[in-house]
């Protein structure tokens, strides 16, 4: 498919907006790829969740000006290409719908690049599913059009309104359409379609914030003007409009219209993603905290050579699991050899992540604090000249070790992971200010600090009107000491927990 000496160009969909409607094939080139150069439109999760060797060029637009001009986008396709990559080229929607997917396929063949057309959920068939449209219907229409309202080019000014005015038993989609809106009524009108004609917008198709208004041919523009809707925005006309009312499903989800700012580690935080959407939020993908694996030499030499008795494992998070089995699996090939130790665990995602691997826990504390561990392991078992591995992040404090070496137990502190500030996508700042969060939710102490770390003072001040949502009372203590105000507490310091408390929240205000 591939020589080393050329690279290869995927020209990707990654669908309307909502990242779960990227397809399986455009899902699994994204993770392969070594270059990823995308759009404005696309969905901002499919960018921070990349694998941190991906490198990311970003080539959107912002408001109706190029960022970058289409020639240039063309000639760092063909560059990147030669220099030997596997481009992933992510375009909003489908690449071949007024997505000028041909035009960098063309400039790729002319260079003897290799490349392939991935095709994504354009926003057409996309946005009128969450709305509740049927484009066609056996009752209402049999022919759909997707016209494009922008006269940018000779051909598109060239739309013959008259023809598409004539249509009957039709529904007609109009891409890039919102500022002609009045002109695009007015000349359908002119000629020949009914006035009374059903018409309708799609504004944000998708987003837990899409808005659809629906009206008639002549009263639509008035009606968006007044509604004060923005692109991405799609027009639609015909009489299968009226079917909305009978199948729409998607707003009556229970977190519908709410922003929810996730800033856990991507790495971590799909099935919340995936939790919060399913309930109709529209999630923003802000990650403030990342980890990454980092090699405690000492700390492994100090673990290969531990008597073989009174063996106890320390784990506190879902991170320590993991980073620490895949690094002992690494080291010892076989997870058998780890009967030698009982476990000591506390808090969900810790359970969470001992189950992924079939393990479970020896001893759980009645709270889940490393204090209360420590306390409590103290109280209930022997273990002076016990062999105690405490796993650890770079962050971790000394509570456990301190406690247990006091009392005569043999510890040793293995760091199995390390915590950084991750830098956000070039254009991820100004979109969390265009389109603010309703909640901000903290998972942890250390993504309140990683927020503050990325933001200034200015920027958090502007985030002041969001509700801020903590998992418990150690991670309220943080947010409140950064000097912001938690809005609602989990009781249940997990992710559901969470979830929950935001529907009793909003259930409350209404
Ligand atoms: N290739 C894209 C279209 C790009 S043109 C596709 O296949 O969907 C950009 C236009 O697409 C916007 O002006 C708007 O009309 C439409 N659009 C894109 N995303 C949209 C969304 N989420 N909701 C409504 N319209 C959208």
């Amino acid at each position: 498919m591939n020589d080393s000496k050329t690279g290869m160009v995927f020209l990707i969909g990654a669908g309307p907006g909502n990242p779960d409607l990227i397809t399986v094939r455009g899902r699994q080139l994204l993770e392969e790829c070594d270059v990823v150069i995308y759009d404005n439109l696309i969905p901002d999760e499919l960018i921070v969740t990349l694998p941190e060797r991906v490198e990311r060029r970003y080539v959107g637009k912002i408001s109706s000006v190029h960022k970058l001009p289409q020639e240039e986008i063309n000639a760092l396709l063909v560059s990147i290409a030669k220099e030997g990559k596997r481009v992933a080229r992510l375009k909003g929607g489908d690449p071949f719908t007024f997505g000028r997917g041909a035009e960098e396929a063309s400039e790729l063949r002319e260079n003897g690049i290799a490349y392939e057309i991935v095709p994504g959920v354009t926003s057409a068939s996309a946005a009128l599913a969450y709305a509740g449209i049927p484009p066609t219907d056996r009752r209402k229409a049999s022919l759909v059009m997707y016209v494009t309202g922008h006269k940018g080019t000779a051909c598109e000014s060239m739309v013959q309104w008259d023809w598409v005015a004539k249509a009957k038993f039709s529904t007609i989609v109009i891409y890039m359409g919102v500022s002609q809106m009045g002109q695009l009524s007015d000349e359908l009108i002119a000629h020949g379609m009914s006035p009374d004609t059903p018409a309708g917008v799609i504004e944000r198709g998708t987003f837990s914030t899409q808005r659809v208004f629906t009206a008639t041919l002549a009263t639509l523009p008035a009606l968006a003007k007044e509604k004060d809707v923005q692109p991405p925005a799609l027009i639609v006309i015909g009489e299968v409009i009226d079917l909305k009312d009978q199948v729409e499903w998607f707003s009556g989800r229970p977190l519908f219209g709410q922003r929810v700012m996730i800033t856990r580690p991507a790495d971590q935080a799909e099935p919340v993603y995936r939790h919060l959407r399913d309930l109709g939020a529209e999630v923003l993908s802000y990650p403030t905290i990342a980890t990454r694996e980092c090699a405690d030499l000492d700390g492994w030499s100090r673990f290969d050579r531990l008597p073989e008795y009174n063996r106890w494992l320390i784990l506190t998070s879902e991170n320590a699991v993991r980073y620490f089995v895949d690094q002992y699996v690494n080291r010892y090939k076989d997870i058998r050899k780890l009967s030698t130790f009982k476990i000591a665990a506390i808090g969900y995602g810790t359970a969470r992540a001992m189950e992924h691997y079939h393990l479970s826990p020896d001893f759980v504390p009645s709270k889940a604090t490393v204090t209360t561990l420590s306390r409590e392991m103290i109280e209930q078992l022997t273990l002076s000249g016990a062999n105690v591995v405490r796993v650890r992040g770079n962050l971790a404090d000394s509570t456990a070790e301190d406690a247990l070496s006091a009392i005569g137990a043999n510890i040793v502190p293995l760091t199995v992971y390390e915590t950084f500030t991750p830098t956000w996508p070039e254009n991820l700042k100004e979109k969390l200010f265009r389109y603010l969060p309703d909640f901000i939710v903290f998972t942890s102490g250390s993504s309140a600090d990683g927020l503050v770390a990325n933001l200034s003072a200015d920027e958090l001040n502007r985030l002041s009107g969001c509700k801020v949502v903590s998992i418990g009372p150690s991670t309220t203590k943080v947010i409140e000491h950064l000097g912001m105000k938690v809005t609602v507490e989990a009781t249940t310091h997990s992710i559901p927990g969470v979830i929950e408390k935001m529907i009793e929240y909003l259930h409350a205000q209404r």
